[in-house]
């Protein structure tokens, strides 16, 4: 599972911030989700439950931020984050199919906290 490869890693980097913190547990785990990363947050929360036990992390709470994609039209620099098709973005200014994603593909760890 794509999530449960993600959630390990992302698990054992927590543990590795507290532990050169000195913290004794991990309180809360701050994650972000773009919309286009493929990232189910179901399967996040199940991967999280099975990655953070016997950890330093085991009782932390879990918080998935959601990143809304966000393009730009190679043609006239409009930034995009509303379109009707997700897999076909165009702008909506000038009907241009050529943008570049500039962010919503991302899964990374935002922030934790520790005492
Ligand atoms: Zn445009």
């Amino acid at each position: 599972m794509h999530e449960l490869a993600l959630m390990t890693s992302l698990v054992n980097r927590v543990c590795e911030i507290a532990e050169n913190e000195n913290a004794k547990r991990v309180t809360n785990i701050h994650v972000k989700r773009g919309e286009l990363s493929g990232v189910i947050p179901e399967s996040l929360n199940f991967c999280f439950d099975v990655c953070v036990a016997d950890t330093i992390a085991e009782k932390a709470a879990f918080h998935i931020h959601d990143v809304t994609a966000k393009w730009r039209c190679d043609s006239c620099g409009n930034i995009i984050t509303k379109v009707e098709d997700l897999n076909i973005p165009i702008c909506p200014k000038c009907q241009n199919y050529k943008l570049t994603l500039i962010e919503g593909r991302e899964f990374q760890l935002d922030s934790i906290e520790v005492e």
